[in-house]
């Protein structure tokens, strides 16, 4: 038998199934006898206690995998603290002598009803959180371990109808041969981990958990998004072998590491290093990267009870730009709205919220907050080579706006007598309105990068976050290439700097493509500089520019994929 799904992270293996499932279903109703209600308040707290301890030591584990996704872990110990459930279940337990398990149970259970009806997806998201905070709590009331995929025994390949990042985190590399899950999109935080540590990963597999038993021999090609169950001797051998090569494949590509981004003729490529925090384990990517291709600044917003004051900014801005010395380091300006969301402020609920209020747009609305951030920035420019970006530009008159909101900061600085030093203003080229008149956008600015994960969402009209429409997100769309060549023509002909930051830009299979589009700036995260310098290794700007006519003249996504894969 055979499964298929979307293949997200490549590579083959063949190995036996691990059913992993942390969920746990309705307990029985039932209460505890009269003058029993404090001992099972009295368990309840350390059970809680316990959560608050987990989730803390797996906060710490991912902070050195990806600190930015570590504050997920602040959100649930959150919830475990929540005030309303922590005032609920204790009066259950008192009140109405509810036993522990079935009060922690039905008290969740009646919050995630009122956040699952909430028509903003950015609130009913929230209630996959509680239902893992849930699960975490019963889980330790019954005195059960974490299922460890810490510590298998043997490799195996997980099956899943869902993984947490911190599933994903704190499991043992070595053991995994691969993950199979039902649900899931490419862009997902699970995801980006598992391709992180190069473990073949296939995702969207409709009834997956129904379809496999534990234990069961499969082999998986996540290259195609395919599982077959059951192998034949012969299948299994090919499946071997295809890991093999996958593995060494792994190791040679890891060599690549410390040279430096250069064509196989020898013109040199500018690697980028996309970051969200300034902690050392995404830092020290600086050894082998040229500049800081975007710093999603968004990400210090995000997960506190307050916004981050200017000298906080400043602060961390310092320390990007102190460790990258004359390298430039592409600072974007809060990039809120859309997916992303502030703890510290409630943001108007909008119908299309990726068409809303995001970003540079929330920025004029909230000059206050954007004014601060500017003021970091410009101060930290002191300390390095800051080129500023802003996010999310339609048109020329948000360019001209916020360099007026940009000169006005300085010339108040200035007066302040803060040191400065010279900067650069530049863009994303994220939504079609701009890149379609990317040579006026270049005589406005020093520079651009292009938001290849949005402009394609904007391009094709389809939810990036969506996995319905996931068929319809083409980042190979023919138009996506015409666009991008258009876009890098006009800033090269301006001579002003242009790169790619979107995920595109991490694919080794476009590289060659881009270059030969005129690309020389290229900007991904840390995970991904080894193949990518790999991949500009392998080609001459001769056979680049031969592979981008090519691709030029074909019709379909599906064409391009397949000419790039060959
Ligand atoms: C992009 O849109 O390609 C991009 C780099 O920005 P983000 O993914 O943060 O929206
Ligand atoms: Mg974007």
């Amino acid at each position: 038998m055979v499964i298929t799904g979307k293949g997200v992270a490549p590579g083959a293996a063949v190995g036996s199934i691990y059913i992993y499932n942390e969920k746990y279903s309705r307990p029985a109703e039932s209460f505890v006898p009269a003058g029993k209600e404090q001992s099972q308040l009295d368990r309840y707290l350390t059970v809680k206690k316990e959560a608050l301890d987990e989730l803390e030591e797996v906060r710490l584990s991912m902070q050195k995998v990806d600190p930015g996704k570590a504050e997920i872990f602040n959100a649930h110990k959150e919830i475990v603290d929540d005030i309303i459930i922590n005032e609920e279940i204790p009066a259950r337990i008192l009140n109405e002598r509810w036993a522990g398990d079935w009060a922690i149970y039905q008290v969740y259970e009646t919050v995630l009803g009122v956040l699952k009806k909430t028509p903003d997806p950015l609130i009913s998201e929230r209630a996959a959180d509680f239902d893992d905070v849930r699960s975490l709590l019963l889980r330790l009331w019954y005195g059960r371990k974490k299922e460890e995929l810490s510590a298998l025994t043997q490799p195996v390949i997980i099956a899943a109808e869902e993984l947490m990042p911190s599933d994903v985190a704190s499991m043992d590399k070595e053991k995994v041969l691969a993950i199979l899950l039902e649900a899931g999109g490419a862009t997902s935080h699970t995801t980006i981990i598992a391709k992180s540590y190069g473990i073949p990963t296939i995702m969207g597999i409709q009834g997956l958990l129904g379809s496999v038993k534990h234990g069961q021999l499969a082999a998986v090609n996540a290259d195609e998004g395919t599982v077959i169950l059951d192998p034949k001797d012969d299948v299994v051998s090919e499946y071997i072998k295809k890991s093999e090569i996958f593995n060494k494949d792994k190791q040679e590509t890891k060599t690549f590491l410390d040279t430096e981004g250069c064509t196989n003729c020898g013109v040199k490529i500018d690697i980028g290093l996309n970051i969200n925090s300034v902690n050392n384990e995404e830092l020290d990517a600086s050894e082998y990267t040229d500049s800081v291709g975007v710093f999603r600044t968004e990400f210090i917003f995000m997960n506190r009870d307050t916004l981050p004051t200017e000298e906080e900014q400043f602060l961390i801005y310092k320390i990007a730009l102190e460790r990258y010395g004359e390298r430039p380091v592409i600072l974007r300006t809060l990039d809120i709205g859309g997916d992303k969301s502030l703890t510290s402020m409630e943001l108007p609920r909008e119908d299309n919220p990726f068409l809303g209020n995001r970003a540079l747009r929330f920025c004029f609305s909230r000059p206050d907050i954007f004014k601060t951030q500017i003021r970091a920035a410009l101060r930290a420019s002191y300390y390095g080579n800051l080129w500023l970006m802003l996010p999310m530009v339609s048109s020329l008159e948000d360019i001209r706006k916020a360099k007026q909101i940009i000169t006005c900061t300085k010339a108040e600085l200035d007066k302040e007598k803060k040191p400065l030093k010279d900067f650069k203003t530049g863009i994303m080229i994220e939504i079609p309105s701009i890149a379609l008149i990317a040579e006026l956008a270049a005589n406005e600015v020093d520079f651009a990068s292009i938001g290849s994960n949005d402009l394609c969402q904007y391009l094709c009209a389809a939810d990036r976050m969506n996995s319905a429409v996931e068929p319809y997100y083409q980042s190979f769309h023919p138009a996506m290439f015409r666009l991008i060549k258009e876009t890098i023509t006009a800033f090269n002909s301006a001579g002003k700097p242009i790169s790619i930051c979107g995920e595109l830009g991490a694919d080794p299979a476009a590289i060659p493509l881009l270059i030969g589009l005129g690309l020389r700036k290229i900007s991904m995260g840390a995970a991904s500089v080894a193949a990518a310098k790999r991949a500009i290794a392998s080609v001459t700007v001769e056979k680049a520019e031969e592979i981008a006519r090519n691709v030029l003249g074909l019709s379909t996504a599906q064409e391009i994929e397949k000419y790039l894969a060959l």
